[in-house]
């Protein structure tokens, strides 16, 4: 626990991926005391450092939050599973490790200054140390490890071949933004010598030693403790260390010191909620004196829905599919962006080519029982799986309260569908997986579509299939989005991270994220927090920041 009488300048709320990089670089200098507060355990187990031990994290019993969504009536009336990383590291321990950017348009689209796509490439470019080497697009001196996947199977060359001759370009590197993103090709990951590179690994683990900063680990944050003089301000935190009837413990600030909320989409607006933080309405409704009247609190949560379409492979051939339990790299490192509207906007389709077959047609339970094939000694059927995300939702859902007690999970309503062209992502997706599959380089080795299974063809019929089956992917963004100002909705400033009408309270995670990009969301999230540290540790405002590599850009 925090040591007695001990003041910090800053305490950090959540030991995950933006976490970890804030107490890294605040403790780089020696000269500020730093608290980092994590609800789950150290972490750090094979199951996690290697990439293939993916298919045991999603519902892990310590490692994950076993967050579901409320009953969505657009899915079928399901509660859809909602993975969250539950260890000092967050979800970038038990995450597939994707690293993509997105496209400059993602981040130009924000309209926010300091956060075009000019602005944060440096950031990217400083923040990594890419296998590639250097570039204008790569860096080879930050602290992110990212490589291309070391792992090739007959079946990914085939995919490629098939995309090819369906009319889809090559991409040779997603993350480099001087082509668009659309096209096929490999995915980087977060990973060094095959071995996961997560946040930790990273950034906490040579600061570990430093006597300025202090790591709690299974402490969870129960409250923002705040005063109210003339303005109100974060004064410490609430916590309790051994669950709900475990010990309750205290954590001050010192003074002109900050609390750093990095506890991710989810648990950020719980908290602040629960601290008297958000919208006036919902406090009232739920009998918590109000703090701040903060609109923008749990509203605008987006996600990446996905579905998937896989098929069985000729029996001759079933030697070249993945039919062991473990899936090397967690089995979706190549696949393409596709534009399905036929404009010339940036693709609203994300495939993963899985050489696999797909045992659910809920990916994510999918891979929870490839997992549990050992134990009940059945045999993988050979085959393939195009995993199928929409890449850029227009719909949002939002993150509230199910109780008063911070030990209940929050109540998440995805509302995936909310904007139809969500859907039509999906189903798009589906027929273009079957245009892929159909030429010959990809469909001389398959035998049967498995799902959503050949006789499915009418739209009416695809949108059933889509709703019944459409899972997470894992890409929760935006119930503290950043702005200009209060009256835009936004939660905290895109200038500092400050949440309005509190001081001494910044909101530093993938929460802040104001509309997600086209792209797995580790990336960014670790891009807006070596902004976020740089700004705490240079006092440089971020519209007139520049990145610590931006001379690569010239
Ligand atoms: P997290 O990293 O989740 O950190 C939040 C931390 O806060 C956690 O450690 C949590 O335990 C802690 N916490 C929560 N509540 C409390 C509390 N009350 N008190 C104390 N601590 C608390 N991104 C990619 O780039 N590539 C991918 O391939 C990819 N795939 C994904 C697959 C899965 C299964 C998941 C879960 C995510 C995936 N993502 C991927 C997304 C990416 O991992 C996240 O966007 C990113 O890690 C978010 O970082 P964060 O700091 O906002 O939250």
């Amino acid at each position: 626990k925090a040591s007695a009488g001990q003041k910090y300048d800053y305490i950090i709320v959540g030991g995950g991926t933006a976490g970890c990089v804030l107490a890294n670089r605040l403790t780089a200098d020696g000269s500020k005391k730093v608290l980092v507060l994590e609800a789950g355990g150290m972490g750090g187990d094979m199951t996690s450092v290697v990439p293939a031990g993916l298919t045991r994290l999603f519902q892990h019993p310590t490692l994950d939050w076993n967050l579901f969504s409320t009953k969505q009536q657009e899915l079928a009336n399901r509660e859809v599973y909602l993975a969250r990383g539950k260890t000092l590291r967050g979800s970038s321990a038990t995450n597939p490790t994707l690293y993509l950017r997105g496209s400059p348009a993602d981040y130009d689209s924000w309209g926010l200054p300091g956060w075009s796509s000019k602005d944060v490439l440096p950031w990217f470019v400083s923040g990594e140390t890419n296998s590639k080497g250097p570039s204008k697009y790569h860096g080879d001196g930050g602290a992110m490890k990212v490589e291309s996947p070391r792992y090739y199977n007959e079946l990914h060359g085939a995919f490629f071949e098939a995309a090819a001759a369906a009319g889809l370009p090559q991409n040779p590197d997603f993350n480099a933004w001087n082509r668009p993103q659309a096209g096929f090709g490999d995915f980087q990951v977060t990973q060094w010598n095959g071995r996961r590179a997560d946040a930790f690994a990273a950034h906490l683990k040579p600061a570990m030693g430093r006597p300025n900063l202090q790591v709690v680990t299974g402490a969870r944050t129960t409250k923002l403790a705040t005063e109210k003089g003339s303005a109100v301000r974060a004064v410490g935190v609430e916590y309790t260390i051994g669950g709900p009837s475990g010990s309750r413990q205290t954590a001050e600030l010192a003074p002109g010191g900050e609390l750093l909320l990095c506890s991710g989409t989810a648990a950020n607006p719980q908290l602040l909620m629960l601290s008297g933080i958000g919208p006036a309405q919902q406090l009232a409704e739920a009998g918590i004196p109000m703090v701040a009247d903060a609109a923008g609190v749990g509203q605008n949560l987006q996600d990446h829905p996905a579905t998937l379409w896989a098929s069985q492979m000729k029996p001759e051939l079933e030697h070249i599919a993945v039919t062991s339990e473990l899936l090397t790299d967690g089995g979706q490192i190549k696949g393409a962006f596709v534009n399905t509207r036929g404009d010339s906007s940036d693709p609203d389709l994300q495939i993963r080519f899985v050489p696999g077959y797909a045992l659910n047609p809920d990916a994510i339970q999918s891979y929870i029982k490839v997992g549990q094939l050992r134990s009940t000694k059945q045999k993988w059927p050979a085959g393939v799986t195009m995993q199928l995300l929409t890449a850029r939702p227009k719909s949002s859902g939002t993150v509230g309260l199910r109780s008063t007690d911070p030990f209940d999970l929050p109540k998440v309503d995805l509302d995936y569908f909310a904007d139809e062209a969500d859907l039509q992502t999906l189903v798009a997706g589906v027929k273009t997986a079957r245009r892929i599959a159909e030429q010959s380089p990809l469909g001389r080795h398959l035998s049967q579509e498995g799902w959503p299974g050949a006789s499915v063809t009418s739209d009416t019929d695809l949108e059933a299939y889509v709703r019944k089956t459409a899972c997470s992917g894992n890409a929760l963004t935006g119930t503290c989005r950043m702005g200009l100002a209060p009256s835009d909705g936004s939660v905290v400033s895109a200038a500092d991270f400050g949440l309005w009408g509190v001081s001494g309270l910044r909101v530093i995670d993938a929460s802040v994220v104001p509309t997600i990009p086209g792209a797995q969301t580790g990336a960014v999230t670790f891009m807006l927090a070596e902004r976020a540290a740089a700004l705490l540790t240079t006092g440089t405002p971020i519209a007139t920041a520049k990145g610590a590599a931006a001379g690569q850009l010239a």
